[in-house]
C-alpha cells in the first residue's frame, strides 16, 4: 500500500504543505506538511490549557472510557499505521506491527490505572485529625519524541496523561511528521466516538528544534516529557528547570550484556544479536557493548560475526517479509557510524561490516551492514552512543571487573547478563547501575508494564509501566480536623491564644 491509500484506509487526507516528509527506504518525498509557527503552538497550548479545566473534572474512569476507545480504533487500524511507522522510519514491519501492539497495550493499562490512581491514607499523630495524600491533575503536558519510536513513545505519555486528567501537545521528530498526524487524526476519531471531549485535548506540532524550543519553556505546560538525545536532554533539562518545570528525561542509553562462562550460548547469541541489529541498531536499548568473559571471547566474538554475515542477505526494505535491518534514518547518521568505526579501527583487533550495502539500488537511502568489532578494552569510543548497528565485544576477567566495565560509560539505561548461576545473576541486579537489568534477555524490547528509563545520562525518568502515572498528577498532601475543641498543633507545640 502506497502513503495515499495508508492515509485513506485511516480516513485522512495527504497533508499538503511546503515541508517534505521522506522515507529512509529510498529517500523519496512522502508527502509535504506544514510546520507549526509560534503563533500556532501558542493558540495549541492555549486550547490545551482551556481543555485541562475541563477534562479534570471528568472523573479518572470517564476518561479511561476515552482511551479505551482509542485502543480500539488503534486495534482496528494497526496494519495501515504499522506500514506508515515502517515508510516513514524505516523499521522492519514485523517491529512496526509491534510498536502499534505497544499503543495499544498501553492504552489497556490505562483504562485499567484510571481506577486505580491510589492515594494514601496516613495515621496523624494528633487526636480528631485524618491525613490523606492525594493525586490531582497537573495540567497540560509538552511531549518531544525521538525518530525511532514515532508513535509508542507519545502513546505511553498520552495514555497515561489523559487518564491522569491532563490534555498533551506533542512535537514529534522533524524526521516523522506523518505518523504523528496519523495517531492525530486517529484519536479525533476516539473523540468522535466517545462525544463530548472537549477540543483540544490531544496536538500536534510540527517543527524542528525551535518548536521544541518554544514549548520546553512555555509555563503553561508544567510537565515536558522529552524523549531523545543526551544533548538534547541537556538542553531541555535546564530550560524546563530555570523554570520550575517538571522534567521527564528519556535519553540515550549505551547498553551491555555480560555474558558468563555459564551462559547458554543458545540463549544469548539470538538475544545479542537481536539487540545488536535489530531496528538496524537504532533503539535507545539497543546493544552496543558485549562484555564476555576472557575465555570464549575469541569463541563469542566469532559466532556473532558469523550471525551478523548470514545476515547480509536480510538487509533491504524493510516492508518486505524475511528482510529483518532495514535502512538507517538518514545519511547523517551513517556517516556518524562511519566516523565512530573510523576512531574505533586504532584500537579495535578485528572488525567486521559496517560498510554501506544495496548504494546501487537505493542511492539516496543508507543501508549499513551490521558492524561487530572485537577490542581487548573498552575505549572512550565506546564510552559514546553510536546510533547505528554497532557492537563491540570486550573481554573481561571476573564478574566485579565486568561490571566495572558496564558501569563505566555515563549513560544507565539497559543491561544484561547471561549466566545459569543464580548467584551471579542477583550479583549482577544489585550492581548493573541501569534503569533495566535483565537476565537471560537482552536488552532492548521492553514490555509495557515496567516502569521504562534510565540513570545517569539517560535522564531518571520513568515512563509507561508500574507508577509511572504518577508523573502525570500532582501530589497533595491533606490534613482535616473533625473535632470540636481547639485543635492540636503538630510537635505538640503550645501556642495559647
Ligand atoms: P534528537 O535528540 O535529535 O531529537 C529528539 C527530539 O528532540 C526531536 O523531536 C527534536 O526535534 C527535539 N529537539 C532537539 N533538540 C531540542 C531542543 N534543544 N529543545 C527541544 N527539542 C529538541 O534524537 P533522535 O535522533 O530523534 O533520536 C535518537 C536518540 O533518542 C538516541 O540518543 C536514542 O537513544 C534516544 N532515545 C531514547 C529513548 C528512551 O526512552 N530513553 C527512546 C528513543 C530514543
Amino acid at each position: 500500500m502506497d502513503v495515499t491509500g495508508i492515509l485513506n484506509s485511516i480516513n485522512m487526507a495527504l497533508p499538503s504543505g511546503d515541508v517534505p516528509a521522506c522515507t529512509p527506504i529510498d529517500g523519496s518525498d512522502i508527502g509535504h506538511v506544514t510546520y507549526d509557527s509560534r503563533e500556532t503552538l501558542d493558540a495549541k497550548v492555549a486550547a490545551a490549557v482551556d481543555a485541562f479545566h475541563v477534562w479534570r473534572e471528568v472523573p479518572a474512569p470517564k476518561r479511561g472510557e476515552l482511551v479505551r476507545i482509542f485502543g480500539n480504533v488503534l486495534r482496528d487500524h494497526k496494519e495501515p499505521l504499522a506500514q506508515l511507522v515502517t515508510i516513514e522510519c524505516g523499521k522492519i514491519i514485523e517491529e512496526g506491527r509491534g510498536e502499534v501492539q505497544e499503543m495499544i497495550d498501553v492504552c489497556d493499562f490505562a483504562v485499567g490505572l484510571s481506577r486505580q490512581l491510589y492515594g494514601l491514607t496516613i495515621q496523624s499523630e494528633r487526636p480528631q485529625h485524618t491525613m490523606q495524600e492525594n493525586w490531582l491533575p497537573l495540567g497540560p503536558v509538552g511531549v518531544i519524541s525521538a525518530f525511532n519510536f514515532p508513535v509508542a513513545v507519545w502513546a505511553w505519555n498520552a495514555a497515561l496523561a489523559l487518564v491522569c486528567g491532563d490534555p498533551v501537545v506533542w512535537k514529534p521528530s522533524e524526521k516523522t511528521p506523518m505518523t504523528a498526524l496519523a495517531c492525530e487524526a486517529l484519536f479525533n476519531q476516539a473523540v468522535l466516538r466517545y462525544g463530548g471531549a472537549p477540543d483540544g485535548l490531544i496536538s500536534v506540532a510540527l517543527g524542528a528544534r525551535e518548536i521544541g524550543e518554544a514549548l520546553v519553556d512555555d509555563t503553561r505546560l508544567p510537565l515536558i516529557s522529552a524523549t531523545g538525545s543526551v544533548p538534547m536532554g541537556r538542553a531541555v533539562g535546564s530550560s524546563v528547570a530555570r523554570r520550575f518545570g517538571r522534567a521527564l528525561l528519556e535519553l540515550g542509553g549505551n547498553n551491555a550484556i555480560i555474558v558468563t562462562p555459564s551462559a547458554d550460548l543458545d540463549v544469548a547469541l539470538p538475544s545479542i544479536l537481536f539487540g545488536s541489529v535489530g531496528t538496524a541498531g537504532q533503539r535507545c536499548t539497543s546493544t552496543r557493548r558485549v562484555i564476555v568473559h576472557e575465555s570464549m571471547h575469541d569463541r563469542v566474538f566469532a559466532m556473532l560475526a558469523e550471525g551478523v554475515d548470514a545476515l547480509t542477505d536480510r538487509i533491504g526494505d524493510p516492508r518486505e517479509e524475511g528482510i529483518l535491518i532495514g535502512p538507517l534514518i538518514d545519511k547523517r547518521s551513517f556517516e556518524a557510524m562511519q566516523a565512530t568505526l573510523a576512531n574505533v579501527r586504532r584500537d579495535a583487533v578485528e572488525v567486521i561490516g559496517g560498510q554501506r550495502v544495496l548504494q546501487d539500488h537505493y542511492p539516496d537511502a543508507y543501508y549499513a551492514a551490521p558492524a561487530m568489532v572485537k577490542l581487548m578494552n573498552q575505549t572512550s569510543t565506546v564510552h559514546m552512543e553510536t546510533f547505528a548497528p554497532l557492537t563491540y565485544v570486550i573481554p573481561y576477567q571476573d564478574l566485579n571487573e565486568a561490571l566495572n566495565i558496564h558501569n563505566a560509560v555515563p549513560q544507565g539505561l539497559s543491561s544484561a547478563i547471561m549466566t545459569t548461576d543464580v548467584r551471579e545473576a542477583e550479583y549482577f541486579k544489585q550492581h548493573s547501575d541501569c534503569g533495566i537489568a535483565n537476565v537471560n534477555i537482552g536488552t532492548s524490547g521492553a514490555e509495557i508494564g515496567g516502569a521504562f528509563g534510565g540513570e545517569k545520562e539517560t535522564g531518571g525518568g520513568r515512563e509507561s509501566g508500574s507508577d509511572s502515572w504518577k508523573a502525570y498528577m500532582r501530589r497533595q498532601t491533606s490534613t482535616t480536623y473533625y473535632g470540636t475543641e481547639k485543635p492540636a498543633l503538630a510537635q505538640g507545640v503550645k501556642f495559647d491564644v
